[in-house]
């Protein structure tokens, strides 16, 4: 079965994002990847993956992901968050990262570690 990955960056880590996804591209491609939707937008449009966009994560977009999660339809996160900079909907990325950790789904939020979670689940 095809993984089902998710997929989410902060304003100031979408280059990060695009440029891990490129590094990917080829097992990405292979997958079922849902994002929120600029990220979205951005993954397909700059690299041409097939990506079911959510909404924006300030307008809901963690929680429609999260809500996937909880129905066991996400294998994992990759959530590059910027600690650096507030952002509204904190109460809603919290509560995805929760979901995460309540479904002990990976969840990557830094571009180390989804380099590690992604070529592990590569070779699988
Ligand atoms: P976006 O949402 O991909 O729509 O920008 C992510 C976020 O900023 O939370």
């Amino acid at each position: 079965m095809k993984q089902r990955i998710a997929l989410i960056a902060h304003d100031k880590k979408k280059d990060d994002m695009i440029a891990l996804a490129a590094e990917y591209r080829d097992y990405l491609a292979g997958c079922k990847l849902t994002a929120t939707g600029t990220t979205g937008g951005r993954l397909h449009n700059e690299l041409g993956l097939d990506v079911e966009r959510m909404h924006s994560g300030p307008l809901g977009g963690d929680l429609q992901i999260g809500a996937h999660l909880v129905n066991g339809e996400i294998d994992c996160v990759i959530f590059l968050r910027d600690p650096m900079t507030p952002q509204p909907h904190e109460p809603d990325i919290n509560a995805l990262v929760r979901a995460c950790d309540v479904h002990n789904i990976p969840c990557a939020t830094n571009v180390s570690s989804a380099r590690l979670v992604l070529s592990r689940l590569r070779e699988l």
